[in-house]
């Protein structure tokens, strides 16, 4: 039978990236042009083309604008889950405003799905050995699951040495913690952790070797992949942000015209499901709703 991976998209506009941090300041968001709501249609046609369901990580900030497009993914059957309130990163976040920015996104995202929220992705992979206590606060906050560790050695994020596949990171003998950390896929190839999950790196190598990455973890240590896209990068026709050093500009601007193309294939080649559905134990059905006696 072949290993089922999990499709997951980071629903936020090119604006709120992290590499733009620096040039886009967030009083300017929202003078910007938006495009999440037409990218983001774009990429629910992809799916369902593919019939493929999905994770979508939505940004509160996105939410509030276009509570239909909320409605929109989960009516098509996908899993809603939190990106965060403002996109700010766990690491720039004490505990108390953390907890309050986890509570309002999954309040905000339930009431517009109507679904409960199982999962939430800190801006950036911002979870790490520094701050740990964010799982914590996560189940308290009543998330069953985190996806916000990328096993790499980065510039903007990484827990190089965090496991590679999912863990209990609170889980210690004498406590009972049940929140799930699902990192993002890396490939183990000489002793060199390859970040293979998406983003940028999807863009920047070969279809080929992203295909065959995937068919390594899949086939070889029989594990599900979890991929991760953003709405923009399905998106060449963006208004370009000025005054970009050319390092910047590169990396965001960087192959986007054939993301779309890309994402058919990889979507055409393996087989793909909603993260909570692979990871996650299935929720009890919900009861039926109680007829009133007749009187
Ligand atoms: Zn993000």
């Amino acid at each position: 039978m072949p290993v089922t991976n999990a499709f997951t998209i980071d629903v936020e506009d090119y604006f709120h990236v992290a590499l733009f941090e620096k040039h886009v300041s967030r009083n300017q968001w929202d003078a910007m042009e938006y495009r999440v709501e037409g990218n983001t249609d774009t990429l629910l046609e992809l799916l369902d083309r593919q019939n493929v369901h999905a994770t979508f990580f939505i940004l509160g900030w996105v939410a509030e604008r276009f509570p239909n497009l909320v409605r929109r993914i989960a009516t098509q059957g996908h899993e809603v889950a939190s990106h965060g309130m403002h996109h700010v990163r766990a690491t720039e976040q004490n505990p108390e405003d953390f907890l309050q920015d986890i509570l309002a996104s999954k309040h905000l995202l339930e009431d517009l799905s109507g679904q409960p929220v199982r999962g939430y992705r800190a801006s950036t992979y911002s979870i790490g050995r520094n701050n740990m206590w964010a799982f914590d606060l996560l189940e308290k906050a009543g998330y069953e699951y985190s996806s916000s560790v990328y096993p790499i050695r980065h510039d903007l994020y990484g827990w190089p040495k965090a496991p590679r596949f999912p863990f209990y990171p609170r889980k210690k003998e004498a406590s009972n913690a049940t929140l799930l950390e699902v990192p993002i896929t890396t490939l183990e190839w000489f002793g060199m952790r390859l970040p293979c999950g998406g983003g940028g790196y999807f863009r920047l190598y070969p279809l080929a070797f992203s295909l065959w990455a995937l068919r390594q973890l899949n086939q070889n240590e029989g594990q599900s992949a979890v991929f991760y896209c953003h709405p923009w990068e399905l998106d060449p026709d963006q208004p370009r942000i000025t005054g970009l050093p050319g390092r910047v500009r590169l990396r965001h601007y960087l192959n986007l015209h054939k993301t779309a193309n890309r994402l058919h294939r990889l979507l055409a080649s393996f087989q793909w499901d909603r993260l909570d559905r692979i990871f996650l134990p299935p929720l009890p059905p919900t009861p039926p709703e109680r007829v009133p006696p007749l009187s």
